[in-house]
């Protein structure tokens, strides 16, 4: 279980981000967070994974309270957290293989994959994992050699691998197109019911988020606009 209470975010520069915002996301609940630009979003994802310091409020993962850690312990609890983003971030030079075990890393201690051995074990899982997302022959190619569609399937195995508790997805298909953004968004809904894993999707394609997510969160200017299943939007809007 993810809990966001009463998180507030005012910029350096008087901007407000965030104001109260205040929801659950259960374990193998995918939340689509939808908002016009400048709504929040980004502001909210970056406040749970703490690249953004929050102003007020809290944010617990499990029995972790999120927003007091600082130091080791904050760079602990991010590698709870599996980070899926628009464009991928994938290193262009290694092979998905080593994209997908750079999850076990960490994103700290990333570059320490070119000489650190694997145990077989996580060499296995990465297999599996690959295997799920339909990447198994491509094991080997670098990741430059693919899709984009299949670029983000390595974004979700390489998320995966760090068994995470949580996962945050920042405009997953906003490179895709039509139909390869429908099978990222059905990929992913299947791995967060698989896994039993929280999850947030920050999207702002909001056909697209309402076909595939189990509940919308609306945002606009900061404030918590809506949070129901996506059939009921019609009745909001
Ligand atoms: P969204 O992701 O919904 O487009 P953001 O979280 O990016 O919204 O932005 C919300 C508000 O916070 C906007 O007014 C934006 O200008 C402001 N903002 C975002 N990032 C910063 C920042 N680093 N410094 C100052 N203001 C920011
Ligand atoms: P997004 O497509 O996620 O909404 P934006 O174009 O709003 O991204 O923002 C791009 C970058 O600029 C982000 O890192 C965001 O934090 C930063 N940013 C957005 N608004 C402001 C602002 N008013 N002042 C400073 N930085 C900002």
């Amino acid at each position: 279980m993810l809990e966001i209470t009463q998180l507030c975010k005012t910029y350096a520069t008087g901007d407000t981000a965030l104001r109260e915002v205040t929801f659950r996301v259960p374990r193998g609940q995918m939340v689509g967070l939808i908002g016009p630009s400048g709504a929040g979003k980004s502001t909210l994802i970056r406040c749970i994974n703490r690249l953004v310091e929050p102003s007020a409020g809290r944010v617990r993962l499990g029995d972790t309270e999120l927003t007091r850690l600082h130091g080791r312990g904050l760079r602990q609890a991010r590698r709870r957290i599996g980070m899926i983003f628009q464009e991928y971030a994938l290193v262009e030079r290694l092979t998905v293989m080593e994209n997908v075990l750079s999850g076990r890393l960490g994103y700290v201690s990333f570059w320490r994959s070119f000489t650190r051995r694997f145990p077989g074990r996580d060499i296995e899982n990465a297999y599996r994992l690959l295997d799920r997302v339909g990447l198994l022959d491509h094991a080997d190619k670098r990741a430059d050699a693919l899709s984009g569609g299949q670029r983000q399937r390595v974004g979700i195995a390489r998320a995966l691998a760090q068994e995470p508790e949580l996962l945050l997805v920042d405009e997953p298909t906003a490179s895709l197109d039509p139909r390869t953004s429908r099978q990222i968004m059905r990929l992913l809904r299947e791995v967060c019911a698989e896994r039993d894993l929280p999850a947030i999707v920050n999207i702002h394609d909001v056909p697209l988020a309402r076909r595939f997510v189990d509940r919308l969160v609306g945002l606009r200017a900061g404030r918590q606009v809506f949070d129901n299943a996506p059939d009921a939007l019609d009745e909001a809007a």
